[in-house]
């Protein structure tokens, strides 16, 4: 399927300057992931973006430098499916080797039935890092947020009063967006968000939120 959501202009840009939040990052890069035509669009951001190192005279290339990073790229274990604890997620192969070990990892998650998140560790991010589980046709209440989330989702979809969103389908909600996602009904739906700033109740759970 090809995602119908994507990162804006000034997100790929701020990618390939090497300027997003590493949370931030991760999040792109599962959707360049899924997304033939993200993964186009960077290079040809790249390029029309100042080079510093354009001016510097070529170098000669080392000779077996090549078949040496082949021999080494080759010898790389293959990555396998992330299991937290006994548990393997059944999340696309195309963002194993992006995810950090999940697997000493706690469950968190009592904002709703159905509901669970994984707080991922993110060194050297401001922003938080999480991977979300909703059950099949779950609700999640309905939420504002304090600064900006970027989220993608791995499988499945969501539903809330904007569209919806499926598997390869990038988002970014700032502080101004209240909304009331709901799982699609046929598939349990994997997510990865990067929040920096919260997220705030805004239904009746509002009172108990500290
Ligand atoms: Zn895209």
């Amino acid at each position: 399927m090809i995602p119908a959501h994507h990162p804006s202009t000034e997100r790929l840009v701020d990618y390939a300057l090497g300027h997003l939040d590493p949370s931030f990052r991760l999040v792109v890069e599962a959707h360049l992931a899924f997304c033939e035509g993200c993964r186009a669009r960077v290079p040809q951001i790249a390029a029309t973006l100042e080079d510093p190192l354009q001016e510097a005279p070529p170098q000669p290339v080392p000779s077996r430098l090549f078949e040496s990073l082949l021999t080494r790229v080759r010898a790389l274990p293959a990555p396998t499916a992330p299991r937290c604890g006994n548990e393997i997620l059944p999340l696309p192969a195309s963002v194993w080797n992006l995810l950090p070990n999940l697997s000493s990892l706690t469950w968190q998650g009592a904002a709703s039935p159905g509901f669970r998140f994984l707080r991922l560790p993110a060194p050297q991010s401001d922003a938080e890092l999480l991977l979300l589980h909703l059950r099949k046709a779950c609700r999640f209440p309905e939420h504002g947020h304090l600064g900006t989330e970027q989220s993608m989702i791995l499988c499945g979809g969501l539903q809330d009063e904007f569209g919806t969103l499926e598997a390869g389908d990038y988002e970014e909600s700032t502080a101004e967006k209240i909304h009331r996602p709901v799982a699609l009904a046929d598939e349990d739906c994997w997510l990865l968000s990067s929040v920096d700033g919260g997220v705030r109740f805004t239904g009746w759970r509002r009172f108990f939120q500290p």
